[in-house]
């Protein structure tokens, strides 16, 4: 039995796991399961899965949550915070951690995770993107596995030579034949939208994404796509790829999940329904194939299938995205800190959805710091950069 702990449990990919999950109850059981401050969910959530750990935000939701479990006879320890989350994803009798928390909050735990050698289920890109360098270097150094959940990610490590997928320490990719990874991109609610009308665009309207059900702050992403660009640093590290061999392609239909092409022109891809629920089962149990719940694709059914460029005039934050991984150092830390602080303004309808690239830009333009050598200051750097951000949120008056 694989024990479990789902880190952002109550999120998106939170549930997706523990609907994979509960299909396998002979393979899998739940050590662990965590949220910030959704507590009712969390209560369901144990009561279904009876995990030995639950984590919550802080000590008063965390106590209110174990007399809650108590008083239905569960037996189930409530920890609380930071140390709660790292203490359940590096705890000797796990396996294998889903770090599904959203954002940079979700660096500690995950690096935990890596540090401890477990099984590494990656859905939180912005650890990668944060500290892409020291995470596959403790990834390394325990012999953790790693197995993107991110469903590009996902993709390319599926269409990957096996030798190559599976190496802790990787060559570079044209000495496997490699010639570029093609990463897909649906564009988007926004890809055909007049561009002078974007700034109008509402959190409801950004979120309403066409083909993925996901939580807000990717949704936001997707719609900017920042998302992708977050995507392209994941894939830098995850695959040990220069940024010039690998490119986007904007495919409106998410079908395909993403592509290798070979130096022979072969292209390898990797096809599904849009349900995360494929990279999960696919990551839970690898390397063997396990039932997912996930309606098979009707090729009857979705028409054409479309590829084209990105337009980097219409969607900034890719641009930016990729001159920080060209920038290299502390810019994808820093592009990471600013944007989530945009896009919670965005959210909370403090700023224009055009704005969020506004102020990512004037953020990376105003704060270069050194790079970071460790933990520590790669959080310091994500602390000042979110400092900055919120500076040039007043200097814009956005
Ligand atoms: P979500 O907002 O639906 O869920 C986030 C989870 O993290 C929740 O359980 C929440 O309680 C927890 N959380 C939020 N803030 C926290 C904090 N400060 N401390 C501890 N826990 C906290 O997000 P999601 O859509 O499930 O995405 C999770 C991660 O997976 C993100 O990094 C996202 O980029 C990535 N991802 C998601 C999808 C998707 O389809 N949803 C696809 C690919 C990658
Ligand atoms: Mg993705």
């Amino acid at each position: 039995m694989r024990q479990i702990t789902v880190l952002g449990a109550t999120g998106s990919i939170g549930v997706s796991t523990l609907d994979v999950v509960a299909r396998h109850p002979e393979r899998f059981q739940v050590f662990a399961l965590t949220a910030h401050r959704q507590l009712d969910k969390l209560r369901e959530q144990c009561l279904q899965f009876h995990p030995r750990y639950a984590v919550l935000g802080d000590e008063a939701l965390a106590a209110q949550l174990q007399q809650q479990l108590r008083e239905h006879g569960l037996s189930t320890e409530v920890l609380a915070g930071e140390a709660g989350l790292v203490a359940v994803a590096s705890h000797p009798d796990v396996d294998t951690v889903m770090a599904a928390i959203v954002g940079a909050a979700g660096l500690p735990s995950s690096f935990a995770a890596a540090q401890a050698g477990k099984r590494v289920l990656l859905a939180n890109k912005e650890t990668l993107v944060l500290a892409g360098k020291l995470f596959m270097d403790a990834v390394q150094a325990s012999g953790a596995q790693l197995l993107p959940i991110d469903s590009e990610h996902n993709a390319i490590f599926q269409t990957l030579p096996r030798d190559y997928r599976n190496a802790l320490v990787r060559e570079h990719p044209r000495s496997h034949g490699i010639r570029r990874i093609l990463l897909t991109a649906s564009g988007g609610p926004f890809r055909d939208r007049d561009p002078a009308t974007l700034h109008e665009v509402t959190p409801e309207q950004a979120c309403a994404h066409p083909n993925w059900s996901m939580g807000r702050k990717i949704s936001v992403d997707s719609a900017t796509m920042m998302n992708k660009g977050l995507e392209v640093i994941e894939a830098h590290w995850l695959f040990s790829t220069p940024v010039e061999l690998i490119d986007v392609v904007i495919h409106p239909q998410s079908i395909v999940h993403s592509m290798v092409e070979y130096l022979d022109g072969s292209i390898l891809a990797q096809l599904g329904s849009p349900d995360m629920r494929t990279p999960i089962a696919y990551a839970l149990d690898y390397p063997q194939r396990i039932e997912a719940g996930v309606s098979p694709l009707e090729f009857g059914k979705f028409g054409a299938l479309n590829f084209y460029p990105p337009d980097l005039q219409r969607f900034p934050c890719l641009r930016l995205a990729f001159d920080a991984l060209r920038a290299a150092g502390a810019m994808p830390a820093v592009l990471n800190a600013a944007n989530e602080v945009a896009v919670d303004a965005f959210l909370s309808r403090r700023i224009r959805f055009t704005d969020i690239a506004r102020l990512v830009e004037t953020t990376l333009e105003h704060y270069q710091p050194a790079a970071p050598s460790d933990m520590e200051s790669t959080l310091a750097v994500d602390t000042e950069a979110r400092r900055q951000a919120m500076v040039q949120m007043k200097a814009l008056a956005c």
